[in-house]
C-alpha cells in the first residue's frame, strides 16, 4: 500500500519484488532521538502478513540524549564520555564509578539504565565536560554546542542534562543472509530487518555498515534470483483507491499513551507486571484504533516487544529484567515471534 501524497489516497500498488525499508520503532517510546517516521510501518506491515518476526525483545537505548524537552531529542555522543567527561546527577553525585570498573565507558545498557534508576530515585543527570573539554568544546563537538546553546545551555561552563532515549531495534523482520524474509517476494533490510547480526546489543556505528551490506545483498538478490525483466515486466498499478482516515486528536492521544506506557513499562527495566500491564493497555488501545495509520502500526510493534520481552526470563544486552536480573546461557539463543492475533 502506499499513500498518493497529492490527492490524500491510499493505493494499492502490486510489484513482484517488494523490499521493506522504513527503519525502527522509535516513536514507540515516550523519548527517542528516532525521527517521526520511525513508526515501524515495514514491521507492524510484515507481521500482518504473517512475516517471522525476531528479536523484537531487543531494543537499545542511548544513554544521553540532550534533555531539553526536544522530540526527537538530539544525541550527546559517546565520544564526549570518551574525552573524559563524566555523569553526575543533579547533588553532585558521580554514580557510574560505583556500578561499573569502566564508569561513564561501560556498555550502552548498563549507562543508560544507571542513568534511568537516578531518574526512578528523582534525580536529573547531567554530563560534566568542565574540566574534560571546557573551551575546546565548540571546536570538538560543534553539532552538540550548536544544541546546547540553543537551548541556553553553555557545555564549557555548565552540565549538559541528558536522558535515555530509545535509539535502535535489534529486531525486526527476520531475514537469512539475502535479506529475504519468510515470506515469498518480501526482502527486508536496515533497521527494519532483523539479521542477527547486532546479537542483544548492537555496537555503535554498526547499523549504517549492516544497512550498506544487507541492501546491496537484497539489490542482487532481487536481480539474480527474479531475473529483470523489461519485456515482461508490468508496473505498479493503481488496482483501486480508498480513502485515508485522519490521524485526529484521538489517535494522537492514544500514541502519546502508548508511548508512556512502553517507555515505563516496556524500555529499559522490565519485570512481568509491568508488562502485562502493558499489553493490556495495548489491547485496549487496539480495540479503538481503527484501520489504518501510525497508531495501528505502533500498536502492532509494541505488542511484538512487549511479548517477546515477557517471554526472555533472563537479561541479556538490552533487554534488562528486573525479575530475572542474571544472564541465563541457556538461554542464549535468538528469539522469533509472530503476530498472534493477525488483523
Ligand atoms: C540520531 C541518530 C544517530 C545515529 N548515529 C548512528 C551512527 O553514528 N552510526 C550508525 O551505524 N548508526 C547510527 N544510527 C542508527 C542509524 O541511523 C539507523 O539504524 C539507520 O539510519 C537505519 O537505516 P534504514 O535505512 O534502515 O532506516 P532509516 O534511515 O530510518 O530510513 C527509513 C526511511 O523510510 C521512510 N519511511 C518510513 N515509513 C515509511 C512509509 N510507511 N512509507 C514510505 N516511507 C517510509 C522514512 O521516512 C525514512 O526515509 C543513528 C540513529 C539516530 C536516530
Amino acid at each position: 500500500m502506499a499513500r498518493d501524497n497529492a490527492t490524500g489516497e491510499r493505493l494499492e500498488l502490486r510489484a513482484r519484488a517488494t523490499v521493506l525499508a522504513t527503519g525502527g520503532v522509535g516513536r514507540l517510546y515516550r523519548f527517542t532521538t528516532n525521527p517521526v517516521e520511525a513508526t515501524a510501518d515495514g514491521i507492524a506491515m510484515a507481521a500482518r502478513a504473517g512475516a517471522l518476526l525476531a528479536d523484537m525483545e531487543f531494543v537499545q537505548f542511548h544513554p544521553t540524549a540532550l534533555a531539553i524537552g526536544r522530540d526527537p531529542m538530539p544525541l550527546v555522543t559517546e565520544a564526549v564520555r570518551g574525552e573524559g567527561a563524566t555523569l553526575v546527577n543533579d547533588l553532585g553525585e558521580r554514580f557510574m564509578t560505583a556500578i561499573h570498573p569502566d564508569a561513564e565507558l561501560a556498555p550502552r545498557d548498563v549507562v543508560a539504565r544507571a542513568i534511568f534508576e537516578q531518574q526512578q530515585r528523582g534525580r536529573t543527570v547531567g554530563l560534566d565536560a568542565r574540566s574534560a573539554i571546557g573551551a575546546r568544546f565548540p571546536q570538538a563537538f560543534p553539532t552538540v554546542f550548536r544544541f546546547c546553546i540553543d537551548a541556553g545551555i553553555d557545555p564549557r561552563v555548565q552540565n549538559i542534562p541528558v536522558a535515555p532515549a530509545a535509539h535502535y531495534l535489534m529486531g525486526g523482520v527476520a531475514v537469512d543472509e539475502w535479506g529475504r524474509t519468510s515470506l515469498e517476494n518480501l526482502w527486508a533490510c536496515g533497521e527494519t530487518s532483523a539479521t542477527g547480526v547486532h546479537g542483544a546489543n548492537r555496537l555503535a556505528s554498526n547499523s549504517l555498515l549492516e544497512a550498506l551490506v544487507y541492501g546491496s545483498r537484497v539489490a542482487t538478490d532481487v536481480a539474480n534470483v527474479r531475473p529483470w525483466k523489461p519485456s515482461g515486466y508490468t508496473p505498479p498499478v493503481r488496482a483501486r483507491s480508498i480513502p485515508v482516515p485522519r490521524t485526529g486528536a484521538a489517535q494522537a492521544q492514544a500514541i502519546n499513551d502508548l508511548r508512556n506506557v512502553m517507555y515505563a513499562n516496556v524500555g529499559l527495566v522490565r519485570n512481568a507486571g509491568g508488562l502485562r500491564e502493558a499489553l493490556a493497555r495495548i489491547a485496549e488501545l487496539e480495540a479503538g484504533a481503527g484501520e489504518d495509520g501510525p497508531l495501528r502500526n505502533l500498536l502492532v510493534a509494541g505488542r511484538l516487544i512487549a511479548e517477546a520481552a515477557l517471554e526472555r526470563h533472563e537479561s541479556r544486552g538490552s533487554h534488562y529484567r528486573s525479575d530475572y536480573p542474571k544472564t541465563d546461557e541457556a538461554l542464549a539463543k535468538r528469539s522469533f515471534s509472530r503476530l498472534r492475533s493477525v488483523a
